[in-house]
């Protein structure tokens, strides 16, 4: 790969994840959308970066304002704090707890 040449790797909604040419024949990726631009010299930790983005962005994060209300208690869940399926290993979907009654509220 050239110096300054860029390929878009992968892409989903706003998040694109690109492989940029370095200089001494280096390749860097680099992770942007929805966020600040992050470099990262490990394709898997850029991946991940990358995943974590997009997965907000489909998902709802906790600066979301169109999140829903809680199955339990009935109040907007904003402000909640949003897990990623897996992110503490064993949740199989992601969830938002809820500000209000600390319910669960699982988001697909
Ligand atoms: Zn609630």
């Amino acid at each position: 790969m050239k110096f300054g040449e860029t390929q878009i790797i992968r892409k989903e909604g706003e998040i694109r994840l690109l492989k940029i040419g370095a200089k001494y024949d280096r390749e860097v990726f680099c992770v942007i959308g929805n966020g600040s631009t992050k470099h990262y010299e490990d394709y898997e930790d850029a991946l991940e970066e990358f995943n974590l983005r997009w997965m907000k962005e489909k998902f709802g994060s906790s600066s979301n304002s169109n999140a829903g209300e809680c199955i339990n208690c009935g109040y907007s869940l904003q402000g909640g704090s949003y897990t990623l399926p897996w992110e503490d290993g064993d949740n199989e979907y992601g969830y938002v707890i809820c500000p209000h009654c600390r319910c669960k509220n699982e988001r697909y």
